[in-house]
């Protein structure tokens, strides 16, 4: 970026002004993009990590004193440290004085004092980096502050856009307040801080359990030590609700207009997006193709990951908001999507990824007892049966979750002899690190840089699989190394069952005749990404259908979406992006979160782990395998979060 006047970003100094003869010095590691929404240029930024001034327009003051305006508004939710508050207060006091021309020299010299102060006795981020680009303005502007308390000049005020941010936030696909709920924790008020949960996800009990945690990779903790066990107290929250018997209280504030919503699919996206539009006002009624709720969570994931009671409780708490729930309707079957768009103002479509993908090898399509797609595999083993009871030795094809849910599955039915193939290495599985260690413990076998060739069968059953040795190549669309197979390397495993666990897709019947709702050529539905609407007005979408197979997190976070999108359109009002649609862009290069940052003065202290059933009780059983945090291990890991929240101010 060379457009750069000035810049501190990350602390480095890029001094662009004066000499114009000079060819301008861009930042390194920092790629601001030009515009902040359509039409309105970056013209300055302010925030956690510094200044960054692009146009001789920006009042630095201003910007300086809206930038505290924002910390200040934020700093007022948390009463932890007074020195902060009172802090940003008087100092905001300061600005506002230059403004008016009433600030003296004194009071430049209390900006840096009171700056300094806050620094050195805050408890958390807010006030430990919140100062740094006020340091940087009083140095680098520092003719601009001399004038500005001389009356020689007037402030500007400018157009500005402010967010509070943190980087687990930032990371979370439904941007959970992740520091708001933990220090409730730490303050035992468990009950708020599920509350605070709520506000965005109203399954914290199955998230809790089974999310693969982008907020932990994000934690800025884990620069220290160990990043905070935030899954685990989401868990907490949701299961001592249960164990206190207590009923949640969810706010119901209508809209103006409320009107009927069809949405189909009980799965975590459209359970999200009932709730929300549920308290929103609004009738909803939930088509679902199958006789539980949950999708995946509940057909997909065992029970020895997320127990079904507490999944059917969270749902239950959304029926009772008045959602109902149409089981054993299929859309596309019992009814057609049009019926729906005729009866109801707007239609959701959370339909979920329900197609296993074919491994396409010879023998896959010769109906051979034994061979069984993962997703039929998991559906029957979570419905208590098992799919082919006479296989003994299985051998799943796949290196993501559900390839790991099926060999841990067929632990658990009895299998003698499980082994998992994948064409890559360990280090590109896309199964969660923590899953594949915990299948490692119960002993499944792995083989790597392996792919399957061919079924091999008699007399109609499978008796062997047929594979070929791979090596790494050059890196594919993906970014990974392509696998590519040794000649000659071939060789057979016996065995009598075959699950192929490659990938997920999207059943897509259900849109027969509405040739104008737009799919990807990979199937899935195409819809605006921050809206969700597609190209049929009346029709929303989120979730795996939209997104391809994904997590369940990013499929509440689009159900979320959705709702608000919903809302608006029964309301008659346009689906506009709001600001923090474009600071979720513009956190994508400006990075919230910094892995090579150092956090210094903290003490280290190891993260709570939850205990774990040891593998070899654990193995043979549907058991729930991870076990909870106590409420004094909750309150004591809450105590090591850093509360990173982040302000960034931008100037257009
Ligand atoms: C085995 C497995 C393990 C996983 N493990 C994890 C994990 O540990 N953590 C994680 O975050 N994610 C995990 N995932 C991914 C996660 O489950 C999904 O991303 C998430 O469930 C998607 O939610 P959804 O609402 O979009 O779709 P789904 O959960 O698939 O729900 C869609 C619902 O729509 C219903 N439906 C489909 N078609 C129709 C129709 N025509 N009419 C009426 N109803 C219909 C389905 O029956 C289903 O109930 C896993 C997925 C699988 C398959």
């Amino acid at each position: 970026m060379s457009d750069i006047i000035f810049s501190s970003w990350g602390r480095e100094i890029v001094e662009n002004r004066g000499d114009e003869e000079q060819e301008p010095v861009s930042i390194k590691n920092l790629d601001f993009p030009e515009y902040f929404k359509q039409d309105e240029k970056i013209k300055a930024s302010m925030g956690w990590k510094g200044i960054v001034l692009r146009s001789p327009e920006v009042d630095i003051i201003d910007l300086c004193r809206e930038y505290f305006e924002a910390v200040l508004e934020h700093s007022k939710t948390c009463d932890k440290c007074n020195y902060c508050k009172t802090g940003w207060e008087e100092m905001l006091e300061v600005f506002q004085d230059m403004a008016n021309g009433e600030a003296t020299e004194e009071d430049l010299e209390f900006l840096q004092s009171a700056a300094e102060a806050i620094v050195s006795n805050a408890k958390c981020s807010i006030g430990k980096s919140g100062p740094a680009p006020l340091f940087d303005a009083l140095k680098y502007f520092a003719d601009d502050f001399s004038q500005a308390v001389s009356g020689e000049k007037q402030t500007t005020k400018g157009t500005y856009y402010s967010k509070l941010t943190a980087p687990c936030m930032d990371a979370c696909p439904i941007h959970l307040d992740i520091p708001k709920y933990v220090e409730l924790i730490k303050d035992a008020k468990f009950a708020e801080s599920l509350t605070v949960i709520r506000e965005r996800l109203p399954i914290a009990g199955i998230v809790g359990r089974v999310c693969f945690r982008p907020c932990e990779k994000h934690c800025r903790r884990g620069n220290l030590d160990e990043s905070i066990s935030i899954k685990a107290l989401k868990r907490f929250v949701a299961d001592h609700e249960i164990a206190e018997q207590k009923e949640p209280e969810y706010e119901i504030a209508p809209s103006e207009k409320t009107g009927k919503v069809a949405i189909i699919g009980a799965g975590p996206a459209g359970i999200t997006c009932a709730y929300h539009l549920a308290r929103a006002g609004h009738e909803i009624t939930i088509y679902e193709a199958l006789d539980e709720p949950g999708g995946m969570s509940a057909v997909g994931i065992p029970d020895y990951r997320l127990p079904r009671n507490i999944l059917h409780a969270e749902v239950q708490q959304i029926q009772k908001m008045g959602v109902a729930i149409n089981y054993g309707q299929t859309i596309g079957n019992d009814l057609t999507l049009s019926q729906l768009e005729n009866e109801f103002d707007a239609v959701f479509i959370g339909i979920g990824a329900q197609d296993s993908t074919k491994i396409g090898i010879e023998g896959e399509d010769q109906e051979y007892q034994g061979v069984i797609p993962g997703l039929a595999y998991l559906r029957e083993v979570n419905a208590g049966a098992d799919p082919y009871p006479q296989g003994k030795k299985v051998v799943v094809i796949g290196g993501g979750n559900v390839a790991i849910d099926c060999v841990r599955c067929s632990l658990r039915t009895g299998k003698e002899d499980i082994h998992l193939v994948y064409r890559r290495t360990r280090s590109e599985m896309p199964a969660d690190e923590v899953e594949i260690h915990d299948a490692e413990e119960e002993q499944v076998q792995f083989h790597f840089l392996t792919a399957p060739v061919r079924i091999r069968a008699e007399e109609g059953k499978v008796v062997g699989l047929e594979c070929i040795k791979m090596e790494l190549g050059e890196p594919d669309d993906s970014g990974r190394p392509r696998p590519v197979p040794v000649e000659g390397s071939e060789f057979v495993f016996d065995c009598d069952t075959i699950i192929s666990a490659i990938g997920q897709q999207v059943d897509l019947a259900l849109l027969a005749g509405m040739d104008d709702v737009q799919t990807s050529p990979w199937k899935t539905i195409v819809v605006d990404e921050y809206t969700k609407q597609s190209s049929r007005p009346k029709i929303f979408v989120a979730g795996d259908c939209e997104t391809g197979p994904d997590a369940l997190i990013t499929a509440c976070a689009g159900g979320r979406r959705a709702s608000h999108s919903i809302d608006r359109f029964i309301n008659g009002q346009p689906l506009d992006y709001d600001d923090s649609h474009y600071f979720d862009k513009l956190f994508e290069t400006v990075k919230v979160f910094d892995p090579d940052e150092e956090i210094l003065k903290v003490e280290s202290k190891p993260r709570f782990k939850p205990g774990m059933l040891p593998p070899e009780t654990r193995k043979s059983n549907f058991d729930e395998v991870e076990q909870g945090l106590s409420a004094q291990e909750a309150v004591a890991e809450a105590e090591r979060c850093l509360r990173c929240y982040q302000v960034a101010t931008i100037a257009v």
